[in-house]
């Protein structure tokens, strides 16, 4: 069984990329390795669109902060919360960093947003 890392969905092993996302399929045991890792992670930021979170990702990966983007779609977390929301995970031992980066970046956009990230 191959499983899709982005949106969670289960493949027959003859698939090896997922039509939808366009991405690599994991095996389960990978599966099972990703969701132990991402225990230690945290929320950093909620977005509301892909496009907000891509920025904000590309921000801290550009301030080398490790983070993944997660949406309600990924079944592979078991994230609870507002459907629809996009979740920016972070290593716990990074959120301190990754906000100062995201507090960063807001002050780029036109918008002016007053929200606190879930902390
Ligand atoms: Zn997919």
């Amino acid at each position: 069984m191959h499983i899709c890392p982005e949106c969670g969905y289960e493949y027959k092993d003859s698939v090896s990329k997922c039509p939808d996302c366009n991405v690599q399929l994991i095996t389960k045991k990978q599966k099972e390795e990703k969701e132990k890792r991402f225990k230690d992670w945290e929320v950093a930021y909620t977005a509301d669109t892909m496009y907000e979170a891509e920025m904000i990702k590309s921000n801290l990966l550009s301030a080398e902060v490790e983070c993944v983007i997660l949406n309600q779609k990924d079944r592979s977390f078991q994230v609870s919360g507002d459907l629809g929301i996009i979740k920016i995970m972070v290593p716990k031992d990074k959120v301190s960093e990754a906000l100062v980066v995201i507090e960063n970046s807001d002050s780029n956009d036109d918008d002016e947003i007053e929200e606190d990230y879930g902390r």
